[in-house]
């Protein structure tokens, strides 16, 4: 990409984030994909993409596809289960099934526990769930890897594994956890270790590693192709990953959202907090910035009133005035 190119990309990511949500129609094009990608990338669950059968998507490909194996409702969470039931998109997705055209549907989330057990509970002709799981957020108290997986596999439902290597970063991991892997197996790589930690888990359908190069493909075939699970003493090690991961100083927020309600501006605190955790551990701005801009939800950290009000509800007793202000100074 040319520095001019570069710079009407960023402009026009300034752009997207501006609109706060967006929904794009999805023709598999090259013009939508692209705006997909965009608007995934800088608003998250906020961008929802669009498609159908229509007049315009050519027949002959219609008719080549025949059906899709496996239909997914992307992205749902609290922020958009409404549009979910208002445009009537679970009936939708019956109605494509019982038509041929696609064969199984599911649904990717990102939310608590408690709000995919409600979905399941509420929907339970969900074929399957996919879910961010990986070693680093398993008992996270924002991401809720472990709740949510619990809760699929009580509910039956096979799971579908994203962000294994946490967006990259658990394959460059700080210099503490990378010396517990090179310890144990100096020839593993770390994205080994935390693909073959969710390859393990006795409930998951398959694994989006989310290869960019031949290398790391390489890399994953060569511990996929005859799969082992970890033994107890890897699982040992990936728990000393974990804890030198939790020795980092981070905001020592339970996400327990006493301090949310009442909030004037209505600041999603935690969601804020957890993206700052994962700069103080992983260190890597740019990914920190886009997670900032679409994984907590809500405004930004500099709307913050400081009327004091979540200080109080805050049984940690953290400075959250003082905290979001580093956020913002960090961040915007
Ligand atoms: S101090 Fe800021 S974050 Fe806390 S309740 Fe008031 S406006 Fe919300
Ligand atoms: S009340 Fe305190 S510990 Fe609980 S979510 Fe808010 S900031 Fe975090």
């Amino acid at each position: 990409m040319t520095s001019e190119t570069r710079e009407k990309y960023e402009h026009f990511k300034d752009y997207i984030k501006g609109l706060g949500s967006l929904g794009v129609a999805f023709s598999a094009g090259v013009d939508s994909t692209f705006l997909l990608k965009v608007g995934h990338d800088v608003l998250g669950p906020k961008c929802v993409a669009f498609s159908g059968i229509s007049p315009s998507f050519p027949k002959k490909e219609q008719e080549e596809a025949g059906y899709f194996d496996f239909y997914l409702l992307h992205a749902l969470g609290e922020d958009n289960l409404a549009n979910y039931e208002k445009y009537g998109l679970w009936d939708y997705v019956k109605e494509l099934k019982s038509e041929g055209k696609i064969k199984h549907y599911g649904i990717s989330f990102h939310d608590t526990a408690a709000l995919l057990d409600e979905i399941l509970t509420d929907h339970p002709d969900i074929e399957f769930v996919q879910l961010q799981i990986n070693y680093a957020d398993w008992e996270d108290k924002s991401i809720q890897s472990k709740k949510c997986y619990d809760v699929a596999t009580k509910h039956g439902k096979p799971v579908i594994v994203m962000e294994p290597v946490k967006g990259g970063t658990l394959a460059n991991p700080p210099e503490p956890v990378l010396k517990v892997l090179r310890d144990a197996d100096p020839a593993a790589s770390p994205a080994s270790w935390a693909i073959r930690f969710v390859a393990s888990l006795p409930n998951v359908m398959m694994v989006l590693s989310g290869m960019s190069n031949v290398e790391q493909m390489d890399d994953n075939l060569s511990f996929m192709k005859d799969f082992e699970p970890l033994t107890a003493d890897e699982e040992k090690v990936i728990d000393d990953a974990r804890t030198a991961l939790n020795s980092f100083d981070t905001i020592k927020c339970t996400a327990c959202h006493y301090c949310t309600p009442g909030c004037p501006v209505e600041m999603h605190i935690p969601e804020i907090f957890a993206v700052m955790n994962d700069y103080k551990i992983y260190g890597d701005l740019a990914s920190a910035k886009d997670q900032y801009g679409w994984r907590p939800g809500g405004p930004k950290a500099s709307a913050c009133i400081e009327c004091g009000q979540c200080e109080n509800a805050c049984p940690q007793k953290l400075p959250i005035i003082n905290l979001l202000k580093e956020v913002a100074a960090t961040f915007e």
